[in-house]
């Protein structure tokens, strides 16, 4: 019988999907405090969920947005709690990360929200602020760094994901809760959104994602045999590491917007000096095998997305190519 045809209930099911929460226990050392949930519904229904089960209405709650995803996160949840953008890197183009001694929090905020990796715009945090007081939790989609890196999770209440990037397919969303902060939906909350139901019924109250759920311990497994997230991060800086040199050494023929200290490891996006030039680029690319390179359509230029699964050798297949291209049309 394969995955599919499982029943979720079954006893073969239930050790893929209790051996798929061990796992990722292990990689990020996650402790008994937190719940692991394998949820549906994207990140994106994480933007809702999130002020539902922690917010009254009333409540206030603070936004840091450092990119697109994080103006989306804060606008869903003006539905469901009261937030507040206590700092917006937007008049930058959303190519920095804030100076947290600078940030002016609300001291009666339930949460504070980050978007750990901007997807689109490539911005990455390096360290994470601290909530005012304890009252206030620390909330992080980690939708596009997960599992890239290591993270100390006890500085977290929430950590959210879409599995997409770098875990399995879509369909599988794992939210990482502090159990105390469980129980608290406002009474409006659908049943699919409320923490509480999935944590009871160990993410097994409605048929889960199984396959996708399936893939993602796979690829737990497999990250765990690489010598576990130390290891991964330290492949993910090398990959990185070649390109945003490839970029700032290209006598601006390439160039990275993004201020140094806080570029991705997972999302490199880049300008070319001559805008007229990129249409020809991903065209080329392309014909050498290289895809998706074209920008989101809100940033546009570049955009080389390096997720765990991405080898070296993708990377430096890309570099030669930017340095060919330099040379015949710089
Ligand atoms: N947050 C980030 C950082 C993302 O990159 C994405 C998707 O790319 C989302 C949220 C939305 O995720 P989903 O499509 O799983 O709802």
């Amino acid at each position: 019988m394969s995955v599919m045809e499982m029943s979720h209930r079954g006893k073969e099911f239930l050790s893929i999907i209790q051996k798929a929460e061990s796992d990722l226990r292990t990689l990020l050392n996650i402790s008994d405090e937190y719940a692991v949930l394998f949820l549906q519904g994207g990140a994106t229904t994480q933007f809702a969920a999130i002020p539902l089960n922690i917010c009254s209405p009333d409540d206030a709650v603070d936004y840091i947005v450092t990119g697109s995803w994080g103006d989306k996160a804060f606008k869903e949840a003006a539905k469901y709690s009261k937030p507040n953008v206590i700092w917006s890197g937007k008049s930058e183009k959303y190519t920095k990360i804030p100076n947290f001694d600078s940030l002016v929090q609300n001291p009666d905020a339930k949460y504070l929200h980050i978007c750990a990796n901007e997807t689109i715009h490539g911005v990455e945090f390096k360290d994470y602020p601290t909530p005012l007081n304890e009252k206030t939790i620390l909330v992080a989609d980690m939708s596009s760094n997960f599992c890239s890196k290591p993270v100390d999770v006890s500085k977290f209440g929430i950590i959210y994901a879409g599995a997409q990037k770098n875990v399995g397919p879509s369909g599988v969303t794992i939210v990482i809760i502090r159990k105390d902060l469980i129980g608290n939906a406002q009474e409006s909350t659908p049943v699919m959104l409320d923490y509480k139901i999935h944590a009871e019924n160990n993410s097994l109250y409605n048929t889960p994602p199984c396959y996708g759920i399936y893939m993602c311990g796979l690829v737990f497994e497999d990250l765990l045999d690489q010598g576990g997230l130390v290891e991964v991060e330290k492949k993910n800086q090398k990959k990185a590491q070649i390109l945003y040199d490839a970029i700032d050494s290209s006598n601006g023929f390439y160039r990275c917007p993004v201020d140094k200290s806080v570029r991705s490891l997972m999302n490199v996006p880049f300008t070319l000096a001559k805008p007229e030039l990129e249409a020809e680029f991903v065209k080329t690319a392309a014909g050498e095998k290289m895809v998706q390179l074209k920008g989101h359509r809100s940033v546009g230029g570049m955009r080389a997305s390096i997720y765990n699964a991405m080898p070296l050798a993708g990377v430096e297949k890309l570099v030669a190519f930017m340095k060919e291209f330099q040379a015949k049309h710089g």
